[in-house]
């Protein structure tokens, strides 16, 4: 009997969440429809858009990718022209409707709608502490912890209550919020995950990434700093610096992995960047080969790098096939390589009998690699050499990434790097050094979070940092 079911074809990292604003457009809800498909790569579990048209404020939110949650006949029924909108991939909480964003209460006369990007450290210790004063929880997530800190404050106004809750939480947060006639954008003061300002005709956008600007016609104007509260309303843009400023803590990952190459990240350009990497790769370590290529699609940018800076010629030696949806139907035990093998296949013709090096961003399971390489072995490649553009991540995060355990990074399994390069199936393995991988951003190292490198965390992390955390007491 066929069965569909969910078949997920990479131990990959996941991205954490993308998030959306905009203020003065008369059809908001289309603007944050384009802006969260421009963010989709950063969560594809849930999707959500929160409107407003200064009387009311309407929401919805599914599971799915954007286009599965929202349709041509959906968005003419979210009318105004304010909107929040939200792409989930779970970093606390199961992925299930109740935890998809926006988060949407009714306190007092107002609406308050909230979605956040990262993970909040001490958002156990905070859940259990409302809970003992009364408060009554809707979800797992982390983010709810927000809405319960501002809902007590509020009686203050606004934005004493938003100092009030931002002041209480610590970790990591790019949010956005919403009211019946405001938009709000705030970034912890460490700025750890990415959020930016843009402008169009008179309106304002936020946004994770800058690609979700082009997408809508946005001018980006600046980072939203970290820090920084931004209310917006029809008395323009009033942005508020209450919190002592903090060395910066970027997600470096933001710039190796997470980040679309077409965006501004932390002020940089992604692509930029990634070539830089490989340039650096290719100066620390360049083995006898004939040809270098990356896994695509997150490997190219290095890999182009690579060839660039070495001479070695740079071919597309696997193809992806872009047209797999998320769902497929379960293969059979005969058919067990299907998950490895549907969404890249090898050009065979160019790379039997070759000496290959693979330019990977990085191995976190390295399982996903191994897959490969066996593949790339069995059509009869002579030699498998690789590089990765980021050191061994060898201890886990607890700022929103999806590795929250060290016993998931087989860099943290395995003291030596050639016990990692047999475990994969390679002749060669190199991960760029620390210098090598920071040089490449052209910031100095104390600008960003390297913790899940060199395991020295700016904030501590919690005891128990997992995905399911508030839902193990149940
Ligand atoms: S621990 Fe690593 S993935 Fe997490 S925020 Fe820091 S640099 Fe990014």
């Amino acid at each position: 009997m066929d069965e569909t079911l969910s078949y997920s074809t990479s131990t990959r990292p996941r991205e954490e969440c993308g998030v959306f604003a905009v203020y003065g457009h008369e059809d908001a809800a289309r603007v944050a429809f384009f802006g969260l498909f421009a963010l989709q790569h950063r969560g594809q579990e849930s999707a959500g858009i929160a409107v407003a048209d200064g009387c009311q404020v309407l929401e919805r939110k599914g599971m799915g990718l954007v286009s599965e949650v929202f349709r041509e006949d959906t968005l003419p029924k979210l009318p105004g022209h304010l909107a929040i909108g939200h792409v989930r991939y779970s970093t606390t909480g199961s992925s299930v409707i109740s935890n998809a964003q926006p988060f949407l209460v009714h306190h007092g006369n107002e609406y308050y709608a909230l979605a956040h990007n990262g993970n909040l450290v001490n958002a156990h210790a905070l859940r259990v502490e409302l809970e003992d004063r009364g408060s009554i929880f809707q979800s797992t997530m982390d983010s709810e912890v927000v809405v319960h800190l501002l809902a007590a404050h509020l009686k203050n106004g606004l934005e004493e209550a938003l100092v009030h809750a931002l002041g209480r939480i610590e970790g990591a947060y790019s949010i956005v919020m919403l009211t019946r006639e405001r938009v709000i954008a705030a970034r912890d003061p460490r700025g750890f995950r990415p959020l930016a300002l843009g402008q169009f005709n008179g309106g304002w956008v936020i946004a994770s990434e800058t690609c979700a600007f082009d997408l809508v016609g946005a001018t980006y104007l600046r980072d939203v700093e970290p820090g920084e509260i931004i209310i917006i309303d029809d008395q323009g843009l009033h942005s508020i610096r209450p919190f002592p400023k903090l060395a910066s803590s970027h997600c470096i990952f933001e710039l190796i992995y997470f980040a679309r190459p077409d965006s501004q990240v932390f002020g940089k350009n992604v692509y930029l960047c990634r070539k830089r990497l490989g340039h650096n790769l290719a100066k620390e370590y360049r083995p006898d080969v004939d040809l270098v290529m990356p896994f695509p699609d997150s490997g190219n940018y290095a890999a182009l790098g690579y060839a660039e800076e070495s001479g070695i010629p740079f071919e597309m030696g696997m193809i992806r096939n872009h047209y797999i949806g998320r769902t497929f139907i379960q293969p059979s035990q005969a058919m067990r390589n299907f998950g490895v093998r549907v969404k890249l296949n090898p050009v065979r013709p160019l790379l039997q009998g070759k000496k290959v090096l693979i330019v990977e961003d990085s191995i976190i399971r390295g399982t996903t690699s191994r897959n490969r390489v066996k593949h790339l072995r069995d059509i009869g490649v002579k030699e498998l050499h690789m590089v990765v553009s980021c050191p061994p991540t060898t201890y886990p995060c607890p700022y929103g990434i999806d590795f929250s355990h060290s016993g998931e990074l087989v860099a943290a399994q395995n003291e030596h790097i050639e016990e990692i390069a047999k475990f994969i199936g390679l002749d060669s393995l190199h991960y760029l050094s620390l210098n090598g991988m920071v040089e490449a951003t052209g910031m100095e190292a104390n600008n960003f979070c390297l913790s899940c490198y060199n395991g020295r965390y700016p904030i501590s992390p919690p005891e128990d940092m997992g995905k399911f955390c508030f839902e193990k007491e149940t």
